[in-house]
C-alpha cells in the first residue's frame, strides 16, 4: 500500500477581484505528503499559502487540478463526501486557536470526536491523553479565556487531531506566538506529528521552525518548489 497520504495535482486557482483584476494564486501546484512526513511551507504574506492549505483540507475547491487524501479522491466529490473525507482525516489548525470560548478544553477536545460519532467515555479519555501529551491536562477544566496563549495553541493541536486524522494542516499556527513560546508549542506539535506517525504541511514565516521540517517547500509564482 502507497504511504502516500496527501497528492495535489495541477492545482490552479485565480481569484477575480475587483483591481487590478485577477490574481492567478496557484498556477499548477503539485505536492506528495507521505506519511510520517513534516513539510514546511514558506512564502511571503499574499503568495497563497492559506489558499493552498484551504484547498488541500477541502475547505475551498481549485479551478483545476487534484486532491486526493488518504487514497480517496476528493475532486468533483460533493460536499457530503468532501465533509466526511475531511472529518475522518484531515486535521486543522489555524494562527489564532479558534477554540470554542463557551466549552473548556476537555470538552472543545470531546466535541468533534462526538460529531463523529465516538462514545462520550471514549472521547474524553482521548481528550485526555492528547491534553497530558502536550502538557496541559491540568488545564482541562479551563475555558480558552483562562489559558495562556501557548497554552490555547497546545488545546487547538489536540482538537485537531482529537478524530486521528491521517495528515495535519496548519497555517502559521506559531505566528501569534512569542519566539520563545512559539519554540516549545512547535516541539509539542512535532512530537504529536512524530509519534502517531502523521503528515504534516506547516505554514511557517520562521525559517529555523521550517528547518526543523523534513522539507522545506517554497510557494513562488503559484509553485511549489523544494528549497535546498
Ligand atoms: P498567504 O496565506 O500566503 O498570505 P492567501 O492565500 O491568503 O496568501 O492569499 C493569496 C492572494 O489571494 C492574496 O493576494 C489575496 O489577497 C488573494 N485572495 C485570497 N482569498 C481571496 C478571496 N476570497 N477573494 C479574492 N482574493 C483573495
Amino acid at each position: 500500500m502507497s504511504d502516500v497520504t496527501l497528492t495535489l495535482s495541477g492545482l490552479t486557482k485565480t481569484y477575480l477581484s475587483g483591481t487590478p483584476g485577477e490574481v492567478q494564486v496557484l498556477r499548477g501546484a503539485d505536492l506528495e505528503l507521505r506519511a510520517g512526513e513534516a513539510v514546511a511551507l514558506v512564502a511571503p504574506s499574499g503568495a497563497g499559502k492559506s489558499t493552498l492549505l484551504h484547498i488541500a483540507g477541502l475547505l475551498d475547491t481549485p479551478d483545476m487540478g487534484e486532491v486526493e487524501i488518504a487514497g480517496q479522491a476528493a475532486t468533483g466529490k460533493g460536499d457530503r463526501t468532501r465533509t466526511a473525507i475531511r472529518r475522518r482525516d484531515v486535521g486543522f489548525v489555524y494562527q489564532f486557536h479558534h477554540l470554542l470560548p463557551e466549552f473548556t478544553a476537555l470538552e472543545n477536545i470531546v466535541l468533534p470526536q462526538l460529531a463523529n460519532g465516538i462514545s462520550d467515555k471514549a472521547a474524553q479519555e482521548r481528550a485526555m491523553q492528547l491534553l497530558d501529551r502536550v502538557g496541559v491536562a491540568g488545564r482541562a477544566g479551563h475555558r480558552p479565556a483562562a489559558l495562556s496563549g501557548g497554552e490555547q495553541q497546545r488545546v487547538a493541536f489536540c482538537r485537531a487531531l482529537a478524530n486521528q486524522p491521517r495528515v495535519l494542516l496548519a497555517d502559521e499556527p506559531t505566528g501569534n506566538l512569542d519566539p520563545e513560546t512559539a519554540d516549545q508549542v512547535f516541539t509539542a506539535l512535532m512530537a504529536l506529528v512524530r509519534d502517531d506517525g502523521l503528515s504534516a504541511l506547516i505554514a511557517t514565516h520562521n525559517l529555523e521552525l521550517a528547518a526543523r521540517m523534513d522539507r522545506v517547500l517554497r510557494l513562488e509564482g503559484g509553485l511549489l518548489k523544494p528549497v535546498e
